[in-house]
């Protein structure tokens, strides 16, 4: 049993022995991989996902649990309204265990500058058929003690349950057929002239052709290893989940709730997600300076809740600089990446929530924890082949919102991978475009 500080996960039996070969290999068990493992095995293909940890052990079991088109670049809305028809496909086939609720999502305009904003994106996603308002946020959360009266609302957004979602469609991905093989970590890729030949992992080589990697935090240094610069850091962001409300306690607000420093989601056991949304903790590593200005002008608008530090992350990553053993003996290591959350972030959450919501005062946190966030310049992901080496595309870099995303986006790869015509245009998700242009991040919220 691996030790896991972070939401307890369904478990997942899949294979015990690497394959020899597969058509396709998928790399990394989080929600991109799954979905990716899943649409390719369905689609008839031979599929292998190495997972170094669990399935969902990272980031697809740690976030809110949002699945949200409120608010996003304008560059993923076509992605986004994909993913929404997956998770409503998936829903209808797994039931309520998924736990997706379209329950709406709203965030509360704090400002007449944040305001203006909502009115601009909502015009905006009107134009794309998308399903947006400015509400008013007394009636959807008529316990809210607030001197902001509107809201930027998605009525179609909603809610799964991370630590079980992200297991659910892996077992559907095993029943299709999928190979799917955790505490496995893939160390490098194997490469001739042609393009990729295999992954080498801990238990050996799989031969393949054709990779997905779907990483997460851990994608750019193995990309490293290919030659392959990938702009992404990590930070990490903390979040916790109180007792069970009472029915009338529970009546407070209905969709998941975003007012600036507090962010709120209803949970199937009846507890709240929250979280203090405006804080993050990045560790200074070698990576943070390789792209500084890579990153700067996305960095500006996050300072406010933005700290820097040195951490152990610092001393483990320096040692990467110094050959490939160094990052094979930390992905075996961190079987799940588990970091400690920050306890000052989250010190205020419930009391915010008790200033906001008067019933709501009193509630107790059942647990706490913290999950590292891979992010990019732009804060849109990287779907992309990879130019300088064939057979391999990347999906990764998600930015904080890979959740409600992911089942799209396991679609668009499962046809890059396989040479077939992704649903949705990927040209602003291709990894060149950090080095053919200054990539900008769109701040709507
Ligand atoms: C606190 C927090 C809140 C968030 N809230 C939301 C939200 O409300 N809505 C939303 O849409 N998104 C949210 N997100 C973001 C979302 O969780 C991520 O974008 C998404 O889960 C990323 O999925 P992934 O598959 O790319 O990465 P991950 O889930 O991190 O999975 C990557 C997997 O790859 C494995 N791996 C890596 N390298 C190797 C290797 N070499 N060999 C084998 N395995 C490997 C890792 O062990 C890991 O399991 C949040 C994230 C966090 C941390």
């Amino acid at each position: 049993m691996i030790p896991n500080r972070g939401p307890a996960v369904l478990e997942v039996s899949g294979a015990n022995d690497l394959p020899a070969s597969a058509e396709v290999v998928v790399i990394g068990g989080g929600v991109i991989g799954v979905t990716t493992a899943l649409e390719l095995a369905r689609a008839g293909h031979d599929v292998c996902l190495l997972e170094k940890g669990i399935i969902a052990g990272e980031q697809s079991s740690r976030n809110w649990g949002w699945v949200r088109q409120a608010g996003r670049d304008l560059r993923e809305l076509p992605l986004s309204s994909l993913a929404r028809r997956r998770w409503q496909a998936l829903a209808a086939e797994i039931g309520p265990g998924l736990g997706y609720v379209e329950c709406g999502i709203a965030y509360v305009s704090r400002s007449p500058e944040q305001a203006d904003r909502h009115r601009r994106w909502v015009a905006e996603a009107t134009r794309l058929g998308i399903e947006a308002e400015i509400a008013d946020i007394r009636s959807l959360a008529p316990g809210l003690t607030t001197d902001h009266a509107k809201a930027l609302y998605l009525p179609g957004d909603g809610r799964a349950e991370p630590q079980a979602a992200v297991p659910l469609f892996a077992r559907l991905a095993i029943a299709a057929g999928a190979t799917l093989v955790q505490g496995c970590a893939a160390f490098d890729i194997e490469r001739d002239a042609r393009g990729v030949t295999g992954i080498r992992t801990e238990r050996g080589t799989v031969s393949t052709r054709r990779v997905v990697l779907a990483g997460g935090a851990w994608s750019a240094p193995l990309l490293r290893r290919s030659g392959i610069t990938l702009p992404q850091l990590k930070v990490l962001s903390s979040v916790c989940r109180t007792e069970p409300l009472t029915e009338e306690q529970a009546q407070a607000f209905t969709p998941c709730l975003s007012l600036g420093d507090l962010a709120l989601r209803h949970r199937v056991d009846h507890g709240l997600t929250a979280a203090n949304s405006g804080t993050v903790v990045a560790e200074i590593v070698p990576d943070s300076l390789r792209h500084m200005f890579a990153f700067l002008p996305g960095l500006r608008s996050m300072i406010p809740g933005l700290k820097l530090r040195l951490g152990r992350g610092t001393v483990e990553e320096l040692g990467w600089l110094f050959g490939g053993a160094a990052l094979e003996r930390s992905l075996t290591r961190h079987r799940i990446l588990d970091p400690t959350p920050d306890a000052r972030a989250l010190s205020r959450v419930l009391d915010r929530l008790a200033e906001r919501f008067p019933a709501l005062a009193g509630l107790d946190q059942a647990q706490a924890w913290g999950g590292m966030i891979d992010v990019t310049p732009d804060v849109i992901p990287v779907i992309s082949e990879a130019s300088t080496l064939p057979g391999l595309v990347i999906g990764t870099g998600f930015s904080g919102h890979g959740f409600g995303i992911g089942p799209g986006a396991g679609a668009v790869l499962a046809s890059l991978a396989t040479g077939a015509e992704p649903d949705v245009d990927l040209a602003d998700f291709r990894l060149a475009r950090f080095r053919e242009e200054r990539p900008q991040m769109q701040s709507w919220l």
